[in-house]
Protein backbone atom coordinates (compact mmCIF):
# COMPACT_ATOMS: atom_id res chain seq x y z
CA UNK A 1 0.00 0.00 0.00
CA UNK A 2 1.39 3.57 -0.81
CA UNK A 3 0.40 6.73 0.66
CA UNK A 4 -1.08 7.73 -2.79
CA UNK A 5 -3.33 4.87 -2.03
CA UNK A 6 -4.26 6.23 1.33
CA UNK A 7 -4.95 9.28 -0.02
CA UNK A 8 -7.12 7.98 -2.46
CA UNK A 9 -9.15 5.68 0.13
CA UNK A 10 -9.23 8.67 2.50
CA UNK A 11 -11.62 10.72 0.07
CA UNK A 12 -14.35 7.97 0.54
CA UNK A 13 -17.05 8.71 2.74
CA UNK A 14 -16.72 5.53 4.97
CA UNK A 15 -12.90 6.91 5.86
CA UNK A 16 -13.34 10.37 5.23
CA UNK A 17 -16.19 10.89 7.83
CA UNK A 18 -14.01 9.02 10.34
CA UNK A 19 -12.95 10.88 13.41
CA UNK A 20 -9.13 10.62 13.24
CA UNK A 21 -8.42 12.51 16.58
CA UNK A 22 -10.33 9.37 18.37
CA UNK A 23 -7.21 6.78 17.05
CA UNK A 24 -3.69 6.94 19.77
CA UNK A 25 -0.96 8.03 18.06
CA UNK A 26 0.82 4.82 17.71
CA UNK A 27 -2.32 3.91 16.19
CA UNK A 28 -3.24 6.46 13.23
CA UNK A 29 -5.98 5.87 10.92
CA UNK A 30 -3.62 6.51 7.76
CA UNK A 31 -1.39 4.02 9.85
CA UNK A 32 -3.73 1.54 9.61
CA UNK A 33 -4.98 1.61 5.83
CA UNK A 34 -0.63 1.93 5.28
CA UNK A 35 -0.09 -1.66 7.29
CA UNK A 36 -2.82 -3.59 7.14
CA UNK A 37 -4.86 -3.33 4.13
CA UNK A 38 -4.48 -3.44 0.35
CA UNK A 39 -6.33 -2.73 -3.31
CA UNK A 40 -6.86 -5.89 -5.46
CA UNK A 41 -8.45 -6.02 -8.84
CA UNK A 42 -10.58 -8.72 -9.55
CA UNK A 43 -10.97 -9.57 -13.34
CA UNK A 44 -14.90 -10.45 -14.20
CA UNK A 45 -15.36 -14.37 -12.93
CA UNK A 46 -12.90 -14.20 -10.56
CA UNK A 47 -13.42 -15.75 -7.10
CA UNK A 48 -12.77 -13.00 -4.07
CA UNK A 49 -13.56 -15.47 -1.26
CA UNK A 50 -15.19 -19.43 -1.22
CA UNK A 51 -17.72 -20.78 0.98
CA UNK A 52 -15.95 -22.86 3.80
CA UNK A 53 -12.39 -20.87 3.33
CA UNK A 54 -10.85 -19.81 6.97
CA UNK A 55 -10.07 -15.90 6.39
CA UNK A 56 -8.40 -13.61 8.16
CA UNK A 57 -9.57 -10.25 6.48
CA UNK A 58 -12.39 -8.28 5.48
CA UNK A 59 -13.22 -6.37 2.49
CA UNK A 60 -14.97 -3.14 1.01
CA UNK A 61 -15.81 -2.70 -2.95
CA UNK A 62 -14.42 0.42 -3.88
CA UNK A 63 -15.56 0.10 -7.39
CA UNK A 64 -17.43 -2.28 -9.83
CA UNK A 65 -19.71 -5.17 -8.81
CA UNK A 66 -19.33 -8.38 -6.98
CA UNK A 67 -21.71 -11.44 -6.64
CA UNK A 68 -22.46 -13.42 -4.07
CA UNK A 69 -24.16 -17.12 -4.87
CA UNK A 70 -26.65 -17.74 -2.13
CA UNK A 71 -28.55 -20.75 -3.16
CA UNK A 72 -27.45 -23.66 -3.84
CA UNK A 73 -23.33 -23.18 -3.21
CA UNK A 74 -21.51 -24.23 -6.07
CA UNK A 75 -19.96 -27.14 -6.91
CA UNK A 76 -16.67 -27.73 -4.43
CA UNK A 77 -14.95 -28.70 -7.87
CA UNK A 78 -15.73 -25.24 -9.37
CA UNK A 79 -14.08 -23.66 -5.95
CA UNK A 80 -10.98 -26.11 -6.56
CA UNK A 81 -12.22 -28.38 -3.90
CA UNK A 82 -11.38 -32.03 -4.05
CA UNK A 83 -14.28 -34.24 -4.17
CA UNK A 84 -12.39 -37.62 -2.65
CA UNK A 85 -13.80 -40.90 -4.03
CA UNK A 86 -13.22 -43.72 -1.81
CA UNK A 87 -11.51 -47.08 -3.32
CA UNK A 88 -12.71 -50.17 -3.35
CA UNK A 89 -11.24 -52.39 -1.38
CA UNK A 90 -9.24 -54.80 -4.67
CA UNK A 91 -8.54 -51.33 -6.34
CA UNK A 92 -6.73 -50.17 -2.50
CA UNK A 93 -4.89 -53.55 -2.33
CA UNK A 94 -3.59 -52.92 -6.06
CA UNK A 95 -2.40 -49.89 -5.42
CA UNK A 96 0.75 -51.83 -3.68
CA UNK A 97 1.82 -53.08 -6.97
CA UNK A 98 1.02 -50.46 -9.05
CA UNK A 99 2.95 -47.44 -7.45
CA UNK A 100 5.44 -45.88 -9.16
CA UNK A 101 8.92 -46.78 -7.32
CA UNK A 102 9.71 -43.21 -7.46
CA UNK A 103 8.37 -40.78 -4.45
CA UNK A 104 5.97 -37.69 -5.45
CA UNK A 105 5.47 -38.50 -9.23
CA UNK A 106 2.28 -36.55 -11.10
CA UNK A 107 1.15 -36.60 -14.27
CA UNK A 108 2.34 -33.01 -15.71
CA UNK A 109 -0.89 -33.04 -17.82
CA UNK A 110 -3.21 -32.71 -14.87
CA UNK A 111 -1.16 -28.79 -14.58
CA UNK A 112 -2.33 -28.31 -17.74
CA UNK A 113 -5.48 -26.65 -17.09
CA UNK A 114 -5.06 -25.26 -13.79
CA UNK A 115 -4.88 -21.17 -13.39
CA UNK A 116 -2.25 -22.27 -10.10
CA UNK A 117 -0.16 -24.74 -11.12
CA UNK A 118 2.90 -22.59 -10.44
CA UNK A 119 4.37 -21.43 -7.61
CA UNK A 120 6.17 -17.79 -8.80
CA UNK A 121 5.01 -15.34 -6.44
CA UNK A 122 1.90 -13.75 -8.17
CA UNK A 123 -1.19 -14.07 -6.52
CA UNK A 124 -2.75 -16.92 -8.22
CA UNK A 125 -6.79 -15.92 -9.23
CA UNK A 126 -8.97 -18.90 -9.56
CA UNK A 127 -11.99 -18.09 -12.20
CA UNK A 128 -15.33 -18.90 -12.70
CA UNK A 129 -16.64 -20.52 -16.33
CA UNK A 130 -19.51 -19.62 -17.94
CA UNK A 131 -21.10 -17.12 -15.56
CA UNK A 132 -24.62 -16.90 -17.36
CA UNK A 133 -25.19 -20.11 -16.58
CA UNK A 134 -24.17 -19.90 -12.91
CA UNK A 135 -26.55 -17.14 -12.52
CA UNK A 136 -29.65 -19.15 -14.19
CA UNK A 137 -28.93 -22.14 -11.77
CA UNK A 138 -28.01 -20.04 -8.70
CA UNK A 139 -29.93 -17.75 -6.53
CA UNK A 140 -26.85 -14.71 -6.09
CA UNK A 141 -27.27 -10.86 -5.24
CA UNK A 142 -25.43 -7.95 -6.87
CA UNK A 143 -22.66 -6.63 -4.13
CA UNK A 144 -21.80 -2.81 -5.02
CA UNK A 145 -19.39 -0.13 -4.28
CA UNK A 146 -19.00 0.95 0.03
CA UNK A 147 -20.39 -2.71 1.29
CA UNK A 148 -18.19 -4.43 3.33
CA UNK A 149 -18.48 -7.99 3.42
CA UNK A 150 -16.00 -11.10 5.30
CA UNK A 151 -16.35 -9.36 8.44
CA UNK A 152 -17.55 -12.48 10.56
CA UNK A 153 -14.61 -14.78 9.22
CA UNK A 154 -12.13 -11.85 10.08
CA UNK A 155 -13.23 -11.41 13.61
CA UNK A 156 -15.37 -14.55 14.74
CA UNK A 157 -12.75 -17.02 13.48
CA UNK A 158 -15.82 -18.85 11.32
CA UNK A 159 -15.31 -20.57 8.03
CA UNK A 160 -16.66 -18.07 5.03
CA UNK A 161 -20.69 -18.61 4.72
CA UNK A 162 -20.89 -17.94 0.81
CA UNK A 163 -18.55 -18.15 -2.27
CA UNK A 164 -18.48 -14.43 -3.79
CA UNK A 165 -17.07 -13.84 -7.30
CA UNK A 166 -16.24 -10.55 -9.58
CA UNK A 167 -19.26 -9.58 -11.83
CA UNK A 168 -17.47 -7.04 -13.61
CA UNK A 169 -13.88 -5.78 -13.01
CA UNK A 170 -14.04 -4.51 -9.27
CA UNK A 171 -11.35 -3.10 -7.07
CA UNK A 172 -11.44 -4.32 -3.58
CA UNK A 173 -9.97 -3.39 -0.25
CA UNK A 174 -9.06 -6.04 1.60
CA UNK A 175 -8.47 -5.65 5.18
CA UNK A 176 -6.62 -7.51 7.73
CA UNK A 177 -8.15 -8.57 11.66
CA UNK A 178 -5.84 -6.03 12.84
CA UNK A 179 -7.00 -3.00 10.98
CA UNK A 180 -10.43 -4.23 11.08
CA UNK A 181 -10.15 -4.39 15.44
CA UNK A 182 -8.41 -1.18 15.19
CA UNK A 183 -11.40 0.19 13.43
CA UNK A 184 -14.19 -0.90 15.28
CA UNK A 185 -12.59 0.12 18.18
CA UNK A 186 -11.96 3.66 17.55
CA UNK A 187 -14.53 4.39 15.03
CA UNK A 188 -18.37 4.13 16.66
CA UNK A 189 -19.44 4.00 12.64
CA UNK A 190 -17.49 0.97 11.91
CA UNK A 191 -18.46 -0.51 15.27
CA UNK A 192 -22.10 -0.28 14.85
CA UNK A 193 -21.67 -1.44 11.29
CA UNK A 194 -19.65 -4.84 12.47
CA UNK A 195 -21.81 -5.38 15.89
CA UNK A 196 -24.35 -5.28 13.67
CA UNK A 197 -23.30 -7.64 11.05
CA UNK A 198 -22.31 -9.97 14.02
CA UNK A 199 -25.95 -9.96 15.86
CA UNK A 200 -27.85 -10.70 12.30
CA UNK A 201 -25.81 -13.15 10.95
CA UNK A 202 -24.22 -14.80 13.43
CA UNK A 203 -25.14 -14.46 17.33
CA UNK A 204 -28.71 -15.86 16.64
CA UNK A 205 -27.55 -19.10 15.35
CA UNK A 206 -24.89 -19.26 18.25
CA UNK A 207 -27.61 -19.25 20.52
CA UNK A 208 -30.50 -21.21 19.13
CA UNK A 209 -28.13 -24.37 18.81
CA UNK A 210 -26.98 -23.92 22.94
CA UNK A 211 -29.32 -26.57 24.73
CA UNK A 212 -30.14 -24.28 27.22
CA UNK A 213 -32.17 -21.75 25.07
CA UNK A 214 -33.50 -24.28 23.07
CA UNK A 215 -37.00 -23.63 24.96
CA UNK A 216 -37.55 -20.48 24.71
CA UNK A 217 -39.75 -18.57 22.52
CA UNK A 218 -38.39 -16.04 19.45
CA UNK A 219 -39.69 -13.21 21.89
CA UNK A 220 -37.26 -14.53 24.66
CA UNK A 221 -34.29 -15.43 22.68
CA UNK A 222 -34.61 -12.00 20.61
CA UNK A 223 -34.54 -10.16 24.56
CA UNK A 224 -31.32 -13.05 25.28
CA UNK A 225 -29.83 -11.62 22.15
CA UNK A 226 -30.14 -8.08 22.77
CA UNK A 227 -28.65 -8.23 26.36
CA UNK A 228 -25.87 -10.25 25.05
CA UNK A 229 -21.83 -9.16 24.43
CA UNK A 230 -19.49 -10.27 22.40
CA UNK A 231 -15.93 -10.09 23.17
CA UNK A 232 -13.05 -11.41 21.41
CA UNK A 233 -9.17 -11.99 23.06
CA UNK A 234 -5.87 -13.39 22.06
CA UNK A 235 -4.56 -12.75 18.82
CA UNK A 236 -6.39 -13.87 15.48
CA UNK A 237 -2.75 -15.52 14.80
CA UNK A 238 -1.94 -17.48 17.83
CA UNK A 239 0.44 -19.94 15.71
CA UNK A 240 2.48 -17.05 15.60
CA UNK A 241 2.93 -16.54 19.15
CA UNK A 242 3.04 -20.19 20.04
CA UNK A 243 5.85 -21.38 17.02
CA UNK A 244 7.87 -18.09 18.90
CA UNK A 245 7.05 -19.88 22.73
CA UNK A 246 8.17 -23.39 21.55
CA UNK A 247 11.57 -21.58 19.90
CA UNK A 248 12.43 -20.32 23.11
CA UNK A 249 11.26 -23.69 24.87
CA UNK A 250 8.49 -22.84 26.72
CA UNK A 251 5.89 -25.14 26.91
CA UNK A 252 2.62 -23.35 28.73
CA UNK A 253 2.02 -19.94 27.54
CA UNK A 254 0.16 -17.65 30.39
CA UNK A 255 -2.58 -16.84 27.79
CA UNK A 256 -4.72 -13.36 28.69
CA UNK A 257 -7.13 -13.64 31.35
CA UNK A 258 -10.64 -13.49 30.76
CA UNK A 259 -12.07 -14.37 34.46
CA UNK A 260 -10.78 -15.00 38.06
CA UNK A 261 -11.18 -17.50 40.80
CA UNK A 262 -12.64 -15.17 43.55
CA UNK A 263 -14.41 -13.19 41.63
CA UNK A 264 -18.85 -12.23 41.43
CA UNK A 265 -20.22 -13.36 38.48
CA UNK A 266 -22.05 -11.51 36.11
CA UNK A 267 -22.82 -13.99 33.52
CA UNK A 268 -21.76 -16.95 31.48
CA UNK A 269 -19.35 -16.60 29.27
CA UNK A 270 -20.24 -19.23 26.04
CA UNK A 271 -17.32 -20.14 23.84
CA UNK A 272 -17.85 -19.40 20.00
CA UNK A 273 -14.29 -20.01 19.00
CA UNK A 274 -10.46 -21.00 19.98
CA UNK A 275 -9.69 -22.69 23.44
CA UNK A 276 -9.63 -21.39 26.86
CA UNK A 277 -8.20 -22.79 29.80
CA UNK A 278 -9.64 -23.69 32.57
CA UNK A 279 -7.63 -23.22 36.31
CA UNK A 280 -7.79 -23.39 40.16
CA UNK A 281 -5.22 -22.17 42.44
CA UNK A 282 -3.52 -25.11 44.05
CA UNK A 283 -1.13 -23.54 47.00
CA UNK A 284 1.00 -21.07 45.05
CA UNK A 285 0.59 -22.63 41.73
CA UNK A 286 -2.39 -22.56 39.12
CA UNK A 287 -3.61 -25.90 38.14
CA UNK A 288 -5.22 -26.81 34.68
CA UNK A 289 -8.95 -28.69 35.33
CA UNK A 290 -10.18 -28.79 31.71
CA UNK A 291 -10.76 -26.63 28.80
CA UNK A 292 -12.94 -25.33 27.07
CA UNK A 293 -13.77 -25.03 23.09
CA UNK A 294 -16.40 -23.90 20.78
CA UNK A 295 -20.05 -24.44 23.09
CA UNK A 296 -18.62 -24.79 25.68
CA UNK A 297 -20.06 -22.51 29.08
CA UNK A 298 -17.88 -20.99 32.03
CA UNK A 299 -19.53 -20.08 34.68
CA UNK A 300 -22.79 -21.47 34.89
CA UNK A 301 -23.03 -23.32 38.36
CA UNK A 302 -21.73 -20.24 40.13
CA UNK A 303 -24.45 -18.57 38.81
CA UNK A 304 -27.11 -21.08 38.96
CA UNK A 305 -26.23 -21.78 42.61
CA UNK A 306 -26.41 -18.04 43.40
CA UNK A 307 -29.61 -17.28 41.75
CA UNK A 308 -30.87 -20.99 43.83
CA UNK A 309 -29.81 -20.11 47.39
CA UNK A 310 -30.22 -16.10 46.78
CA UNK A 311 -27.14 -16.34 48.13
CA UNK A 312 -25.05 -13.11 46.28
CA UNK A 313 -22.18 -13.91 47.83
CA UNK A 314 -21.07 -17.19 45.63
CA UNK A 315 -18.25 -16.26 43.46
CA UNK A 316 -16.29 -17.74 40.64
CA UNK A 317 -14.32 -21.09 41.80
CA UNK A 318 -12.16 -21.14 39.13
CA UNK A 319 -10.30 -19.10 36.41
CA UNK A 320 -10.56 -18.55 33.29
CA UNK A 321 -7.90 -17.68 30.49
CA UNK A 322 -7.50 -17.25 26.89
CA UNK A 323 -5.45 -20.09 24.82
CA UNK A 324 -4.40 -17.84 22.24
CA UNK A 325 -7.22 -16.41 20.21
CA UNK A 326 -10.90 -16.59 22.50
CA UNK A 327 -14.27 -15.69 20.94
CA UNK A 328 -17.10 -15.41 23.17
CA UNK A 329 -20.24 -14.60 24.01
CA UNK A 330 -21.21 -12.71 27.56
CA UNK A 331 -24.41 -13.83 28.48
CA UNK A 332 -25.74 -11.91 31.42
CA UNK A 333 -27.12 -12.81 34.62
CA UNK A 334 -30.48 -11.21 34.59
CA UNK A 335 -31.53 -12.64 31.11
CA UNK A 336 -30.48 -16.18 32.27
CA UNK A 337 -32.13 -15.60 35.58
CA UNK A 338 -35.17 -14.45 34.05
CA UNK A 339 -36.10 -16.70 30.95
CA UNK A 340 -33.39 -19.46 31.29
CA UNK A 341 -32.62 -20.68 35.34
CA UNK A 342 -36.67 -21.11 36.06
CA UNK A 343 -37.10 -24.29 32.99
CA UNK A 344 -33.42 -25.76 33.67
CA UNK A 345 -31.89 -28.96 35.75
CA UNK A 346 -29.24 -28.10 37.73
CA UNK A 347 -26.00 -27.81 36.31
CA UNK A 348 -23.90 -31.26 37.24
CA UNK A 349 -20.62 -31.12 36.51
CA UNK A 350 -18.38 -29.74 39.54
CA UNK A 351 -14.89 -28.55 37.81
CA UNK A 352 -13.68 -27.65 41.59
CA UNK A 353 -13.25 -31.17 42.93
CA UNK A 354 -11.11 -31.74 39.53
CA UNK A 355 -8.13 -30.10 41.62
CA UNK A 356 -8.28 -32.92 44.06
CA UNK A 357 -6.94 -35.31 41.66
CA UNK A 358 -3.76 -36.84 41.69
CA UNK A 359 -1.50 -34.73 40.07
CA UNK A 360 0.09 -37.34 37.59
CA UNK A 361 -3.29 -37.82 36.61
CA UNK A 362 -3.56 -34.56 35.44
CA UNK A 363 0.02 -34.19 33.88
CA UNK A 364 -0.91 -35.60 30.87
CA UNK A 365 -3.85 -32.94 29.86
CA UNK A 366 -1.82 -30.37 31.30
CA UNK A 367 0.52 -30.97 28.63
CA UNK A 368 -1.80 -31.62 25.72
CA UNK A 369 -3.12 -27.96 26.92
CA UNK A 370 0.04 -26.54 26.91
CA UNK A 371 1.12 -27.74 23.50
CA UNK A 372 -2.25 -26.51 22.09
CA UNK A 373 -2.81 -30.92 20.66
CA UNK A 374 -6.32 -30.12 22.23
CA UNK A 375 -6.82 -28.61 18.35
CA UNK A 376 -6.69 -31.99 17.43
CA UNK A 377 -9.77 -34.25 16.13
CA UNK A 378 -7.71 -37.16 14.69
CA UNK A 379 -3.83 -36.52 16.55
CA UNK A 380 -1.29 -39.66 16.14
CA UNK A 381 -0.60 -40.43 19.73
CA UNK A 382 1.79 -43.06 19.84
CA UNK A 383 2.79 -45.39 22.74
CA UNK A 384 6.59 -45.59 22.91
CA UNK A 385 6.12 -48.66 25.69
CA UNK A 386 4.76 -50.62 22.68
CA UNK A 387 6.08 -49.41 19.70
CA UNK A 388 8.99 -51.34 18.12
CA UNK A 389 9.76 -48.68 15.69
CA UNK A 390 9.50 -51.20 12.88
CA UNK A 391 7.88 -48.29 10.96
CA UNK A 392 5.46 -50.57 9.25
CA UNK A 393 3.35 -47.02 9.88
CA UNK A 394 5.35 -45.11 7.60
CA UNK A 395 5.68 -47.79 5.02
CA UNK A 396 1.53 -48.20 5.08
CA UNK A 397 1.53 -44.66 4.63
CA UNK A 398 4.46 -44.41 2.30
CA UNK A 399 2.24 -47.05 -0.17
CA UNK A 400 -0.92 -45.32 0.38
CA UNK A 401 0.63 -41.44 -0.99
CA UNK A 402 2.55 -42.38 -3.94
CA UNK A 403 5.84 -43.44 -2.20
CA UNK A 404 6.57 -40.43 0.23
CA UNK A 405 5.17 -41.06 3.69
CA UNK A 406 2.91 -38.05 4.76
CA UNK A 407 4.12 -38.16 8.64
CA UNK A 408 7.37 -38.19 10.26
CA UNK A 409 7.50 -40.96 13.64
CA UNK A 410 8.86 -37.94 15.66
CA UNK A 411 7.11 -35.26 17.56
CA UNK A 412 6.43 -34.42 20.84
CA UNK A 413 7.11 -36.53 24.00
CA UNK A 414 5.61 -36.93 27.22
CA UNK A 415 6.19 -39.45 29.70
CA UNK A 416 5.56 -42.86 27.10
CA UNK A 417 3.58 -40.55 24.42
CA UNK A 418 4.37 -39.21 21.63
CA UNK A 419 2.25 -36.97 19.40
CA UNK A 420 3.72 -37.75 15.85
CA UNK A 421 4.02 -34.97 12.96
CA UNK A 422 1.01 -36.04 11.43
CA UNK A 423 -1.77 -33.76 10.63
CA UNK A 424 -3.86 -33.65 13.61
CA UNK A 425 -7.58 -32.39 11.15
CA UNK A 426 -7.76 -29.37 13.75
CA UNK A 427 -10.71 -28.40 15.27
CA UNK A 428 -8.81 -24.85 14.25
CA UNK A 429 -6.98 -25.19 11.39
CA UNK A 430 -4.63 -21.53 11.40
CA UNK A 431 -3.13 -23.63 7.95
CA UNK A 432 -6.15 -22.83 5.93
CA UNK A 433 -5.99 -19.14 6.50
CA UNK A 434 -4.67 -17.00 3.42
CA UNK A 435 -4.14 -20.06 0.78
CA UNK A 436 -4.30 -18.30 -2.37
CA UNK A 437 -6.21 -20.63 -3.94
CA UNK A 438 -8.10 -22.20 -1.49
CA UNK A 439 -6.22 -25.77 -2.40
CA UNK A 440 -6.27 -26.77 1.72
CA UNK A 441 -9.24 -26.78 2.60
CA UNK A 442 -11.61 -29.43 5.13
CA UNK A 443 -13.46 -32.16 2.94
CA UNK A 444 -17.37 -31.69 2.86
CA UNK A 445 -17.37 -35.77 3.53
CA UNK A 446 -15.86 -36.46 6.33
CA UNK A 447 -14.54 -33.17 8.00
CA UNK A 448 -11.34 -34.02 7.25
CA UNK A 449 -8.18 -30.90 6.25
CA UNK A 450 -7.43 -31.78 2.81
CA UNK A 451 -4.89 -30.02 -0.54
CA UNK A 452 -5.86 -30.12 -3.77
CA UNK A 453 -2.53 -31.08 -5.46
CA UNK A 454 -4.04 -29.31 -8.69
CA UNK A 455 -4.49 -25.98 -7.37
CA UNK A 456 -2.09 -25.85 -4.79
CA UNK A 457 0.53 -23.02 -5.89
CA UNK A 458 3.25 -24.38 -3.39
CA UNK A 459 3.81 -20.58 -2.20
CA UNK A 460 4.05 -22.43 1.42
CA UNK A 461 2.03 -20.48 3.51
CA UNK A 462 0.20 -23.35 4.66
CA UNK A 463 2.81 -25.00 5.87
CA UNK A 464 4.69 -21.41 7.59
CA UNK A 465 1.04 -21.12 9.52
CA UNK A 466 0.59 -24.96 10.87
CA UNK A 467 1.40 -24.59 14.32
CA UNK A 468 2.85 -28.44 14.51
CA UNK A 469 4.81 -28.13 11.21
CA UNK A 470 3.08 -30.94 9.83
CA UNK A 471 3.13 -29.77 6.38
CA UNK A 472 5.77 -30.51 4.07
CA UNK A 473 6.15 -28.96 0.20
CA UNK A 474 7.49 -31.14 -2.20
CA UNK A 475 8.95 -31.24 -5.48
CA UNK A 476 6.85 -33.24 -7.59
CA UNK A 477 8.46 -35.19 -10.91
CA UNK A 478 7.41 -36.93 -13.87
CA UNK A 479 7.01 -40.75 -14.46
CA UNK A 480 10.59 -40.38 -15.68
CA UNK A 481 11.74 -38.77 -12.18
CA UNK A 482 12.78 -35.23 -13.85
CA UNK A 483 11.74 -32.43 -11.85
CA UNK A 484 8.13 -30.79 -13.82
CA UNK A 485 9.00 -27.38 -13.54
CA UNK A 486 6.58 -23.84 -14.47
CA UNK A 487 6.91 -21.60 -17.58
CA UNK A 488 9.46 -20.13 -15.90
CA UNK A 489 11.53 -22.97 -15.01
CA UNK A 490 11.08 -23.05 -11.72
CA UNK A 491 10.57 -26.29 -10.37
CA UNK A 492 6.89 -27.09 -9.29
CA UNK A 493 6.88 -27.44 -5.51
CA UNK A 494 3.08 -29.22 -3.82
CA UNK A 495 2.14 -28.69 -0.12
CA UNK A 496 1.97 -32.50 1.12
CA UNK A 497 0.30 -33.52 4.13
CA UNK A 498 -2.02 -36.86 6.42
CA UNK A 499 -5.15 -36.79 4.41
CA UNK A 500 -6.41 -39.12 6.85
CA UNK A 501 -6.39 -40.97 3.73
CA UNK A 502 -9.78 -40.27 2.35
CA UNK A 503 -9.64 -42.33 -0.54
CA UNK A 504 -8.93 -45.15 1.66
CA UNK A 505 -11.60 -47.88 2.81
CA UNK A 506 -10.99 -48.66 6.48
CA UNK A 507 -9.28 -45.33 7.71
CA UNK A 508 -6.01 -44.68 8.20
CA UNK A 509 -3.09 -46.83 6.94
CA UNK A 510 -0.68 -46.01 9.66
CA UNK A 511 -3.76 -47.29 12.61
CA UNK A 512 -3.94 -50.09 10.66
CA UNK A 513 -0.42 -50.96 9.91
CA UNK A 514 0.55 -50.77 13.58
CA UNK A 515 1.32 -54.79 14.49
CA UNK A 516 1.80 -53.52 17.94
CA UNK A 517 -1.48 -51.71 18.67
CA UNK A 518 0.91 -48.83 19.46
CA UNK A 519 0.20 -46.04 17.37
CA UNK A 520 -3.60 -44.48 17.41
CA UNK A 521 -5.34 -41.40 15.98
CA UNK A 522 -7.29 -39.59 18.88
CA UNK A 523 -9.82 -36.69 18.89
CA UNK A 524 -7.97 -34.51 22.19
CA UNK A 525 -11.37 -33.23 23.00
CA UNK A 526 -12.68 -36.48 23.94
CA UNK A 527 -12.28 -37.37 27.62
CA UNK A 528 -9.33 -39.50 27.76
CA UNK A 529 -7.64 -39.56 24.80
CA UNK A 530 -4.81 -41.77 25.69
CA UNK A 531 -7.36 -45.01 26.25
CA UNK A 532 -9.47 -44.24 23.09
CA UNK A 533 -8.88 -44.25 19.40
CA UNK A 534 -9.94 -42.94 16.53
CA UNK A 535 -13.08 -45.03 15.13
S1 LIG B 1 -1.88 -28.86 8.91
FE1 LIG B 1 -1.40 -28.23 11.00
S2 LIG B 1 -2.90 -26.60 11.53
FE2 LIG B 1 -3.62 -27.64 9.67
S3 LIG B 1 -5.09 -29.11 10.42
FE3 LIG B 1 -3.09 -30.17 10.22
S4 LIG B 1 -2.08 -29.98 12.21
FE4 LIG B 1 -3.80 -28.54 12.18
S1 LIG C 1 1.21 -24.23 -0.49
FE1 LIG C 1 -0.49 -24.30 0.98
S2 LIG C 1 -1.21 -22.16 1.09
FE2 LIG C 1 0.03 -22.31 -0.79
S3 LIG C 1 -1.45 -22.84 -2.40
FE3 LIG C 1 -0.65 -24.79 -1.63
S4 LIG C 1 -2.16 -25.40 -0.06
FE4 LIG C 1 -2.49 -23.20 -0.44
Amino acid sequence: MTEAVVDELMTFPIFRDIDEDRFPGNTPLRGILLNDTRVTTYQPGEIVVREGDYGNSAFLILDGHLRVVLNPNLPQNMLGRLSVKKKGFFEALGQLWTNNWRPEVRDPERYQNTQAASSSGAMAGVYLQDIPAILDEHQTAQLGPEMIFGELAALGRVPRTASIFAETEARVLEIRWQGLRELRRFDTTWKEKIDLAYRRNALHNALKEAPMFRHLTGEQLKAVEDATLFETHGAFDWHTSYKRMLAQGREMEHGTPIAREGDYPDGILMVRAGFARVSARIGNGERTLTYLGAGDVYGLEELYRAWKDKDDSIVLETSLTALGYLDILRIPRQVLEEFVFKEMEPPQTKLRHLAGNEISADALKEWAVGRRFINGTRAMLIDLNRCTRCDDCVRACAATHGGNPRFIRHGATFDHWMVANACMHCADPVCMIGCPTGAIHRSISDGSVVVNDDTCIGCGTCAASCPYDNIRLVQVANQRGEPLVDGEHKPIMKATKCDFCSSNPGGPACQRACPHDALRRVDFRGPDPFRGGYQ
